[in-house]
């Protein structure tokens, strides 16, 4: 059976562009039809300044918010990475088959890098090997899949190169996983800068959708999106980044194909109006469930404890057989 790895970081609310991006793939699709294993990648908010009491609260907020969206632990393995030592005894030997060139030429070290040091602030080391230990979170679980956003496909290009060197070097070992992106909103935008991806840790409230803002944020934030100069609704990438942000949005949001979509609307303002509540509709059963896992914590830690169990089984054997393989 198909082995599907993919995780999210808790460094801040989940987004939208997490949801379409991702999580909605997950309980829809790969949970049905492959052996899945979805992950809190708790280790990784530590890359970055973080406060230790946000960082445990958004990973059981995250780990929630992933059985609201439908993950069902009886179909796949839901867990926190730090719980799993697996990860961290895998990364340490695929950093001595990375390459520090290879690290640094990561586009998002590059630009969180940047951030980092705009912000007065020292770059963590962590946040230049974050990528080694992404690789190691895949290639623990002999993914063959890993469903994730657009803009985390150079790093499991990275796990790919990292497999087939350990591999050649050391003897077979590792899978070599494969990424799948949704085929629209692969890459939701900021609705208040349509050219930079929504992203969860930048904290510019309002061109981001929270999967948890009640329904009158939602429109509030959806029609006070940035459109493009001009008034006919075009689907073109370069020219109409926020008219094509919101197509997209929706055409995700409803099944539908953002280039036919743009064909229907003559104004900005119905397409906002739809887009928008298309998105309070998509939304409205992913809070509904979340309110209910509220109410029962105990149960979301168990759903956490036993996903744990079964992770550390299934990683253990592999990241065994590295430790032989590399001469330990
Ligand atoms: P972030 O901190 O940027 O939200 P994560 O690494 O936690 O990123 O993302 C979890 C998943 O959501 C990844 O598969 C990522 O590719 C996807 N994702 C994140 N932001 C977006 C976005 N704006 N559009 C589409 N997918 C996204």
């Amino acid at each position: 059976m198909t082995r599907v790895f993919s995780g999210v970081k808790p460094t801040g609310h989940l987004t939208l562009g997490n949801y379409l991006g991702a999580m909605r793939r997950w309980t829809e699709v790969d949970q049905h039809r492959s052996d899945a294993v979805f992950c809190i990648v708790d280790l990784h908010a530590l890359t970055v300044d973080h406060d230790p009491a946000r960082v445990r609260r958004l990973s059981r907020q995250g780990a929630t918010l992933l059985l609201a969206s439908g993950l069902d632990p009886e179909l796949c393995t839901v867990f926190l990475q730090s719980h799993v030592d697996e990860h961290t005894r895998l990364s340490y030997l695929l950093e001595c088959v990375a390459t520090d060139g290879e690290m640094r030429r990561m586009i998002q070290y590059k630009e969180k890098a940047v951030r980092e040091r705009e912000r007065g602030g020292s770059v963590r080391l962590s946040l230049l090997t974050y990528p080694v230990l992404m690789a190691a979170d895949i290639l623990a679980y002999g993914a063959d899949e890993v469903p994730v956003g657009d803009d985390q496909a150079q790093h499991v290009e990275l796990a790919r190169d990292l497999a087939v060197r350990f591999n050649q070097r050391y003897g077979h070992t590792f899978v070599v996983p494969k990424v799948t992106s949704p085929r629209v909103a692969a890459r939701v935008m900021n609705l208040q800068d349509p050219t930079s991806k929504m992203g969860k840790s930048d904290d510019s409230g309002p061109g981001i959708v929270y999967l948890l803002d009640e329904p009158d944020v939602v429109r509030k934030k959806v029609m006070r999106a940035v459109t493009d100069s001009g008034q006919d609704v075009v689907y073109d990438r370069e020219q109409r980044p926020g008219v094509t942000n919101l197509l997209d949005v929706l055409a995700a949001c409803t099944d539908g194909n953002p280039e036919s979509l743009a064909g229907v609307y003559r104004s900005y303002g119905a397409l906002k109006k739809d887009t928008a509540e298309a998105v309070v509709e998509v939304l409205r059963p992913v809070q509904e469930r979340h309110r209910e896992l509220c109410a029962d914590p105990a149960y979301v830690e168990g759903v956490l404890r036993d996903g744990a169990e079964k992770a550390r089984a299934m990683a253990r054997p592999t990241v065994d057989t590295a430790y032989r393989a590399i001469g330990l």
